[in-house]
Protein backbone atom coordinates (compact mmCIF):
# COMPACT_ATOMS: atom_id res chain seq x y z
CA UNK A 1 0.00 0.00 0.00
CA UNK A 2 1.29 3.28 -0.73
CA UNK A 3 2.42 5.67 2.04
CA UNK A 4 2.60 2.94 4.28
CA UNK A 5 5.63 2.54 6.09
CA UNK A 6 5.68 -1.22 7.06
CA UNK A 7 4.36 -2.09 3.42
CA UNK A 8 8.21 -0.18 2.15
CA UNK A 9 10.19 -1.82 4.89
CA UNK A 10 8.87 -4.94 3.55
CA UNK A 11 9.30 -4.10 -0.32
CA UNK A 12 12.68 -2.90 0.99
CA UNK A 13 12.04 0.90 -0.32
CA UNK A 14 12.94 1.84 3.34
CA UNK A 15 16.07 -0.27 5.33
CA UNK A 16 15.57 -2.25 8.75
CA UNK A 17 17.28 -4.55 10.94
CA UNK A 18 15.94 -7.59 9.32
CA UNK A 19 15.87 -10.50 11.76
CA UNK A 20 13.82 -12.84 9.68
CA UNK A 21 12.05 -13.11 6.26
CA UNK A 22 10.01 -15.62 4.47
CA UNK A 23 7.23 -15.01 1.31
CA UNK A 24 4.92 -13.76 3.83
CA UNK A 25 6.09 -12.32 6.59
CA UNK A 26 9.44 -9.97 7.85
CA UNK A 27 10.86 -9.09 11.46
CA UNK A 28 12.63 -6.51 11.92
CA UNK A 29 14.56 -4.66 14.48
CA UNK A 30 11.95 -1.63 16.55
CA UNK A 31 14.00 1.29 15.54
CA UNK A 32 12.99 3.11 18.91
CA UNK A 33 13.35 -0.61 21.15
CA UNK A 34 11.77 -0.53 24.76
CA UNK A 35 13.32 -3.14 25.64
CA UNK A 36 16.71 -5.77 25.21
CA UNK A 37 14.92 -7.27 22.62
CA UNK A 38 12.32 -5.71 20.20
CA UNK A 39 11.72 -6.92 17.11
CA UNK A 40 8.12 -6.54 14.71
CA UNK A 41 6.99 -8.88 13.05
CA UNK A 42 4.96 -7.91 10.27
CA UNK A 43 2.71 -9.70 7.44
CA UNK A 44 4.18 -8.61 4.03
CA UNK A 45 0.09 -7.91 3.09
CA UNK A 46 -1.37 -4.57 4.41
CA UNK A 47 -4.01 -5.89 6.81
CA UNK A 48 -4.79 -2.43 9.49
CA UNK A 49 -4.98 -3.88 12.20
CA UNK A 50 -6.57 -6.52 14.37
CA UNK A 51 -10.06 -5.66 13.25
CA UNK A 52 -9.35 -6.81 9.72
CA UNK A 53 -8.73 -10.35 10.80
CA UNK A 54 -10.90 -12.60 9.43
CA UNK A 55 -11.44 -16.69 9.02
CA UNK A 56 -9.24 -16.09 5.43
CA UNK A 57 -5.86 -14.51 7.60
CA UNK A 58 -5.83 -17.21 10.21
CA UNK A 59 -3.27 -19.66 8.75
CA UNK A 60 -1.09 -16.01 8.44
CA UNK A 61 -1.63 -15.58 12.14
CA UNK A 62 -0.76 -19.06 13.07
CA UNK A 63 2.54 -18.99 11.04
CA UNK A 64 3.16 -15.41 12.41
CA UNK A 65 3.24 -16.95 16.17
CA UNK A 66 5.26 -20.36 15.15
CA UNK A 67 7.92 -17.89 13.85
CA UNK A 68 7.44 -15.78 16.83
CA UNK A 69 8.43 -18.83 19.14
CA UNK A 70 11.48 -19.58 16.93
CA UNK A 71 13.13 -15.96 17.09
CA UNK A 72 12.28 -16.28 20.84
CA UNK A 73 14.18 -19.67 20.57
CA UNK A 74 17.00 -18.19 18.50
CA UNK A 75 17.44 -14.84 20.09
CA UNK A 76 17.69 -16.71 24.04
CA UNK A 77 14.79 -15.00 25.85
CA UNK A 78 12.48 -18.08 25.83
CA UNK A 79 13.86 -19.70 28.90
CA UNK A 80 13.35 -15.74 31.29
CA UNK A 81 9.69 -14.98 28.92
CA UNK A 82 9.10 -12.38 27.09
CA UNK A 83 5.92 -10.56 26.16
CA UNK A 84 4.19 -10.66 22.39
CA UNK A 85 2.11 -7.23 21.90
CA UNK A 86 -0.46 -6.22 19.35
CA UNK A 87 -1.35 -2.65 19.75
CA UNK A 88 -5.36 -2.51 17.82
CA UNK A 89 -6.43 1.49 16.97
CA UNK A 90 -6.59 4.94 18.92
CA UNK A 91 -7.46 3.41 22.65
CA UNK A 92 -4.50 0.40 21.76
CA UNK A 93 -1.91 2.62 21.19
CA UNK A 94 -1.68 1.68 17.40
CA UNK A 95 0.36 4.43 16.06
CA UNK A 96 1.03 2.57 12.21
CA UNK A 97 -1.76 1.59 10.47
CA UNK A 98 -0.19 -2.01 9.07
CA UNK A 99 -0.82 -4.91 11.39
CA UNK A 100 2.17 -6.33 13.82
CA UNK A 101 2.88 -7.94 16.48
CA UNK A 102 6.05 -6.69 18.72
CA UNK A 103 8.12 -9.71 20.35
CA UNK A 104 9.83 -8.25 23.61
CA UNK A 105 11.90 -9.39 26.12
CA UNK A 106 15.46 -9.50 27.88
CA UNK A 107 14.36 -7.61 31.09
CA UNK A 108 11.25 -7.68 33.01
CA UNK A 109 7.81 -6.06 32.43
CA UNK A 110 5.39 -5.06 34.64
CA UNK A 111 1.37 -5.76 34.63
CA UNK A 112 -0.79 -3.92 34.04
CA UNK A 113 0.73 -2.02 30.92
CA UNK A 114 0.64 2.07 31.12
P1 LIG B 1 2.65 0.56 17.34
O1 LIG B 1 2.81 1.80 18.18
O2 LIG B 1 1.86 0.85 16.08
O3 LIG B 1 2.16 -0.64 18.07
O4 LIG B 1 4.12 0.17 16.91
C1 LIG B 1 4.81 0.75 15.86
C2 LIG B 1 6.27 0.53 16.12
O5 LIG B 1 6.96 0.75 14.90
C3 LIG B 1 6.88 1.46 17.16
O6 LIG B 1 7.42 0.69 18.22
C4 LIG B 1 7.95 2.22 16.39
O7 LIG B 1 9.11 2.46 17.14
C5 LIG B 1 8.20 1.33 15.19
N1 LIG B 1 8.61 2.02 13.98
C6 LIG B 1 8.01 3.11 13.43
N2 LIG B 1 8.64 3.47 12.30
C7 LIG B 1 9.66 2.58 12.13
C8 LIG B 1 10.67 2.43 11.13
O8 LIG B 1 10.77 3.18 10.15
N3 LIG B 1 11.54 1.40 11.28
C9 LIG B 1 11.47 0.54 12.35
N4 LIG B 1 12.38 -0.44 12.38
N5 LIG B 1 10.53 0.65 13.29
C10 LIG B 1 9.64 1.65 13.19
ZN1 LIG C 1 1.17 -1.58 4.83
Amino acid sequence: MKDCIFCKIASKEIPSSIVYEDDRIIAFKDIEPQAPVHILIVPKEHIKSANELDETNIELIDHIFLIIRKLAEDLGINEDGYRVVNNCGEYGGQSVSHIHFHLLGGRKFSWPPG
